[in-house]
């Protein structure tokens, strides 16, 4: 049995926390305040209020791991110097950068949107010009769920999006004319074992993923070996122990690498039921040193749902026989992810059918 010290107490560490408790793991949480998703559930909760809790927690755990790509890397690499931390410092700081993370796609060979780093409205305007319109301008970190990005239609609006976003270290880049939205969810562990779920399809509405359609439909084998080699690539060259998640679009001209997320996945919450182990177990062993367990589907088609600013009807998922409830205990707020839905089906119509007679909990 370890002592799992994870940074961030929110609802990645909850189900975390969920799927380690039954290998027989401890939990202490790092949170920001009293009243957070894993608040009640760690064996340990401590929040950034009080002075000496990161030691605390440090002192807790046999290892460390963290819920966001957000996390501070000084204090990663603090805790380092004398505690393992998975994923590793370098997995970290590539991931919370964009410009580091595209300039990995690109020296790896992983085709991905042409980009520029911008710190000015000059470079931006030079940039423009090279790269064109319609392209997306977004904060180099800290953005999530869409935030901090602002879509260049026309040269006109190149000023306007230097002044809601400007400021800060920027990056231009081109539109990706896509099909689809699809994500890949692997793990790897320190024996450099890997093991990976398959493609899923994503549908986002204002920047938040709505739903996940698991396995994505009509992806050819090819396209999954494809995915399964640009994650493979990007886990041994971090050498990365944990979850590693790749965002990708779907061309004409076949994958392009949207972003990488260093942890657990929302496009990867249909695994705790539909998968023979969760992508939340998958981490647990990974960062403790465990053999790796199966990422097949229990069964051909699911979807998760994300419950998004309101609750919503929750009786109608459970009077469901094939759906599952998960609340995370966050009070509602627009635009915030608070629980999920996971329906199991065997065809994708009935799926379909499924995801409709609980529409209450998609947008329009
Ligand atoms: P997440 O919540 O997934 O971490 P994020 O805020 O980090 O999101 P991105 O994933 O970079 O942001 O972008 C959010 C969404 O915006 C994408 O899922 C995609 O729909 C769209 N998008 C982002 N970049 C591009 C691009 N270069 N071309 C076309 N669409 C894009
Ligand atoms: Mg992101
Ligand atoms: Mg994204």
């Amino acid at each position: 049995s370890k002592r799992i010290g994870v940074l961030g107490a929110g609802q990645l560490g909850r189900m975390l926390a969920l799927a380690g408790y039954p290998l027989g793991q401890k939990f202490g949480f790092y949170g920001m305040s009293e009243d957070e998703p894993s608040a009640l559930l760690g064996n340990m909760h401590l929040h950034s209020e009080e002075a000496d809790n990161l030691k605390a927690l440090v002192d807790f755990a046999d290892v460390i791991t963290f819920e966001s790509e957000n996390t501070d890397l000084a204090v990663v690499r603090e805790i380092a110097k004398t505690t393992p931390v998975y994923p590793g410092e370098r997995s970290l700081e590539v991931s919370q950068h964009r410009g580091k993370e595209k300039t990995l796609f690109r020296d790896k060979g992983i085709p991905c949107a042409n980009f520029a780093i911008i710190n000015s409205l000059e470079e931006l305007e030079k940039a423009v010009d090279v790269i064109g319109v319609p392209s997306i301008l977004k904060t180099t970190t800290e953005g999530y769920d869409g935030k901090g990005q602002f879509m260049i239609k026309t040269g006109e609006e190149v000023e306007q999006a230097w002044n809601e976003i400007g400021g800060r270290e920027l990056i231009l880049e081109a539109f990706v004319d896509f099909h689809r939205e699809l994500s890949l969810v692997a793990v790897r562990n320190a024996h450099g074992e890997h093991r990976f779920y398959p493609l899923v399809q994503n549908v986002h509405h204002k920047g938040i993923l709505r739903y996940t359609i698991a396995p994505a439909q009509e992806v050819s084998e090819e396209v999954q070996k494809q995915a399964e080699s640009y994650i493979q690539t990007l886990l041994d060259e971090l050498d990365h122990v944990g979850v590693l998640t790749l965002e990708l679009f779907e061309t004409d001209y076949g994958l392009f690498a949207n972003e990488m997320a260093p942890r657990v996945h929302n496009s990867g919450h249909w695994t705790i039921e539909g998968a023979q182990t969760s992508q939340f177990e998958n981490h647990v062993r990974a960062i403790c040193g465990l053999p790796l367990g199966s990422t097949e589907p229990k069964q051909p088609i699911a979807a998760m749902l994300n419950i998004v600013g309101e609750t919503g009807p929750v009786e109608k998922v459970l009077q469901k026989e094939n759906a599952h409830l998960h609340l995370y205990d966050k009070a509602e707020r627009t635009g915030r992810k608070l629980g999920h839905i996971t329906i199991l089906s065997d065809t994708q119509d009935n799926l379909f059918a499924d995801i409709k007679s609980l529409n209450d909990f998609l947008p329009l």
